[in-house]
């Protein structure tokens, strides 16, 4: 199989009857990966023959999940295409179309049998453990008794004639050879009494009137496609490759669920995951490189992307492991990347503006805080070159990352852990300001440093980093017996990352105002 034809052509084929939960997104992307690796294209269609289930909420949000995964489609209902439309509601002629022509040629037929008689045979099969496939009454029937009925209005579907004999195969990617005997399937509808189409007759209309090259989609659909198998010989189509992507399971091995957690990608959207991570994780539930390596970038994935070394076996989507990769994508972002999405964050948590602005004579300045690589030459930071943020607060916020390091993790925590450093309104931990700032002795000390660091003309760690150890030595204290009560004095934590840089980042007034605030403190 060559893996670069410009005769690619795959689909992402949702039914927009709930929201984009895991299994989907991950069908989405092995096909959306599979055209950009090979130049092919990737086609969104909307299969919403079931008018019940369908809403429009659902299309909205599915476009949305791919959207913020970044799984950007050349055609579809949005942006149109040679072989529209993409909704199957609008598609309704093509499908009569077909389904005539079926007729025409004996290759299907109108069944007028009463739904409820079928339910109630069935149901007596099922007790005496027979066959439960349709029993063919309408197979036989007479063009003009056909008629008569349809002149009449009487209700029907339309069948399609199974042949009593022989098998059908088809050629699955992932799982080889498959055989089914004709006498295990039965005369499935095609037409429902709706007029609507089934799922299997649509999709082998579509697939094949949009020339879909590769179906690619979830295992599940296995048990479908020998009966599409059948409507492409019968349409007079030629079978498309087909490659089922491994069931996903849960961590007790059943079938991913709701009952697991959460599986809408909105979730993870509104919890702030890396659409980057999520599209790596997601690559690796029914695929893998060597088996070994699981870190990759947008970029990289593509590139190694391959349908032959998707997996025949299930597949465990582990929570653990997911807020691993984001995690991992995370600390591989360059600083200034990093700032950029935490800089959204921090306004969408309203906390940029801060409530007190950076000092004018901060020292603040991108180029000087360790480790940065110059802001023009990261990925990610167009806003930053369109000037969107505030370069001094932006600055302020890189600084602060970084002294942070590896302890943050989650996008959504984060505005919370930085919380102290943009405003008043943070949570204070009584346990720790009774250990430490309970003693007027530490209350007092507070306030002699607090005229300390008021003195200070450099205003930098290392200055301040000086001043509190010397001061302690006057005061015949461990340094320790000053840093645990200034860190809950100006953080209202136990734990902060390096105190003199927060003491340097919180700015001199802001940190004299809460160590003298603490000797007035209930
Ligand atoms: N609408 C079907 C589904 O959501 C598509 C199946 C297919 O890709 O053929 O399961």
């Amino acid at each position: 199989m060559s893996e670069s034809s410009n005769e690619i052509r795959v689909r992402f084929a949702p039914s927009p009857t709930g929201h984009l939960h895991v299994g989907g997104a991950r069908t989405a992307l092995f096909n959306w990966l599979y055209a950009r690796k090979t130049g092919g294209t990737f086609i969104l269609r909307i299969e919403d023959t079931d008018a019940g289930r369908s809403t429009s909420e659902s299309y909205e949000g599915i476009l949305r999940g791919m959207k913020w995964l970044g799984l950007d489609w050349d055609e579809g209902p949005d942006v149109g295409g040679e072989f529209g439309p993409y909704i199957q509601s609008a598609r309704g002629v093509l499908y009569h179309t077909d389904a005539s022509r079926m007729i025409d040629e004996g290759k299907a037929y109108y069944c007028f049998c009463d739904p409820d008689e079928l339910s109630a045979k069935r149901e007596e099969a099922r007790k005496n453990k027979l066959d439960q496939k349709y029993d063919g009454t309408c197979r036989g029937l007479s063009v003009e008794d056909v008629e008569e009925r349809l002149a009449a209005g009487q209700p029907h579907v339309i069948r399609f004639r199974m042949p009593d004999e022989g098998e059908i195969r088809f050629r699955d990617i992932v799982r080889g050879d498959f055989t089914f005997a004709n006498s295990d399937l039965d005369d499935f509808v095609i037409i429902k009494s709706d007029g609507n189409p089934t799922y299997n007759f649509a999709v082998v209309v579509d697939d094949a009137r949009m020339k879909i090259s590769h179906v690619i989609r979830g295992d599940d659909h296995i048990s479908n496609t020998p009966r599409q198998a059948h409507l492409y010989q019968a349409l007079g189509f030629r079978l498309p490759k087909f490659v089922h992507l491994p069931m996903i399971l849960g961590e007790d091995r059943t079938r991913l669920s709701k009952r697991h957690g959460a599986t809408s990608i909105d979730f993870y959207k509104d919890s702030r995951y890396l659409p980057v991570a999520m599209i790596n994780y997601l690559a690796l539930l029914g695929w893998s490189l060597d088996g070994k390596r699981e870190y990759f970038e947008r970029k990289s994935l593509i590139e190694k992307f391959s349908l032959k070394k998707v997996s025949k076996n299930p597949a465990v989507f582990d929570l653990a492991r997911m807020e691993h990769m984001n995690a991992e994508h995370f600390k591989k972002m360059s600083l200034p990347a990093k700032t950029v999405v935490v800089y959204r964050e921090m306004e969408a948590n309203g906390l940029i503006p801060p409530e007190f602005r950076v000092d004018t004579e901060m020292p603040v300045d991108l180029k000087l805080v360790p480790g940065t690589e110059p802001v023009e030459n990261s990925v990610g930071v167009e806003g930053w070159r369109k000037g969107r943020f505030d370069q001094k607060e932006f600055a302020r916020l890189a600084w602060i990352i970084n002294t942070f390091g590896n302890r943050l993790k989650l996008l959504k925590d984060i505005p919370e852990m930085l919380r102290y450093f943009y405003t008043d309104e943070f949570e204070k931990d009584e346990n720790a300001f009774h250990t430490f700032l309970s003693e007027p002795g530490s209350r007092k000390n507070m306030s002699i440093l607090a005229d300390e660091l008021e003195k200070l003309q450099y205003f930098d760690s290392s200055t301040i980093e000086e001043t509190l150890r010397a001061l302690a030595d006057r005061l015949g204290l461990d340094a320790g017996e000053l840093i645990h009560p200034c860190r809950v004095a100006l953080c209202g934590q136990k734990v902060s990352p390096d105190i003199f840089q927060v003491i340097f980042l919180l700015g001199k007034s802001k940190s004299v105002e809460r160590l003298r605030a603490v000797v007035e403190a209930p």
